[in-house]
């Protein structure tokens, strides 16, 4: 007798502790109808359990991922263990708001959920859908991995020109260049430099100067492709990659940007600054040593682009040795 009412003691203790606890427990029988709806669950849904019980989770909530779950909770009753599902895989599968006030930030409350099969004597006929309320952990997680990205990303731009800087330029061109020669693929490398512009700065200015390598960083950054990789080499060089592209096309589009910078003006307070640019052009092709010589050949061709009295493209050849 004793032992039986502190057996239901127990019992209305745990009803208590589900009702209350702060972690969402859903019971579903087979059919995925609702047999039990915790206080958690009434909180942020705002159905009761009296209203629900019994009812049809997918009919009462035609937004859940139905097949996706349903797909989940079968593997639950065969291999009759539980599953975990984790925000990362799906930021929420009930969509309830998030009322955090430090985690405001987030629209809907991020959840670990974890599928728990239910044994009776007869087999499992039931499954426990328990939700954890983990947005707090996502959104600080999601706010740093944003922090990285972006420092990440200032580490590799140049302030100037928002090109590449130096530095991930080499990497990026060191890493095209494994990649064209394991392939036996073909890319060019393009050397570019602003003539005579110690003048443009003498002439106009140090921030008049800077105005010219935006402008020509940004006819540039316009004049490539996608998969094609240009950086801020230097004070007034900037370096490019174009994949897929032999010499003769990589001369076309060079002749284009040449042409197109020299046809434009940059206009600095009252004044139209022109000016042109130099241009060295190494194709990749097999039997290059190492990227640092596709990297001086177009060294090379560029600077006779400069001895053949400027304003050119050159593509580079054995002969300028
Ligand atoms: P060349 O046609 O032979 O290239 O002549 P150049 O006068 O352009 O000669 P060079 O390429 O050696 O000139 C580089 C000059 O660019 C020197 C430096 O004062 C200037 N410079 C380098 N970086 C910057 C920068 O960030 N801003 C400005 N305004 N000038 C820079
Ligand atoms: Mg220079
Ligand atoms: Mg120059």
């Amino acid at each position: 007798m004793e032992n039986d009412q502190s057996a239901m003691n127990e019992l209305h203790w745990l009803i208590d502790m589900v009702q209350t606890i702060d972690v969402g427990l859903v019971v579903l029988d087979r059919n995925n109808d609702i047999q039990l709806w915790n206080g958690f669950m009434e909180n942020h849904s705002g159905v009761s359990p009296n209203s629900i019980k019994g009812k049809n989770l997918f009919e009462t909530f035609p937004k859940l991922p139905a097949d996706w779950l349903k797909q989940k909770m079968q593997s639950v009753y065969l291999l009759k263990n539980r599953t975990f599902i984790s925000w990362e895989q799906r930021p929420y599968v009930f969509e309830f708001k998030n009322y955090r006030p430090i985690t405001g930030r987030a629209d809907f409350m991020y959840q670990n959920i974890t599928l728990l099969p239910l044994a009776s004597l007869t087999g499992i006929h039931h499954i426990c859908i328990i939700v954890y309320d983990v947005t707090d952990i996502a959104v600080n997680k999601l706010q740093l991995k944003g922090a990285n990205e972006q420092l990440e990303l200032l580490s590799q731009t140049d302030g100037l020109t928002q090109l590449h800087n130096r530095r991930h330029w080499q990497e990026c061109m060191e890493h095209e260049f494994e990649r064209f020669n394991r392939y036996a693929d073909i890319a060019s490398l393009v050397m570019i430099d602003i003539d005579n512009f110690k003048q443009i700065n003498d002439k106009y200015g140090h921030p008049a100067g800077d105005k010219v390598i935006q402008h020509i960083a940004h006819l540039l950054k316009n004049a490539l492709r996608e998969t094609d990789c240009a950086g801020r080499y230097g004070g007034e060089e900037f370096s490019a990659v174009l994949a897929k592209t032999n010499a003769t096309d990589a001369l076309q589009f060079t002749e284009r940007l040449r042409t197109q910078i020299e046809a434009s003006e940059v206009s600095y307070k009252d004044q139209k600054i022109k000016v042109t640019v130099s241009l060295g052009i190494n194709a990749l092709h097999s039997g290059m040593g190492s990227s640092s010589s596709w990297l001086s050949g177009a060294d090379k061709a560029l600077y006779q682009a400069k001895q053949m009295g400027r304003n050119k493209s050159v593509i580079y050849t054995d002969e300028q040795e």
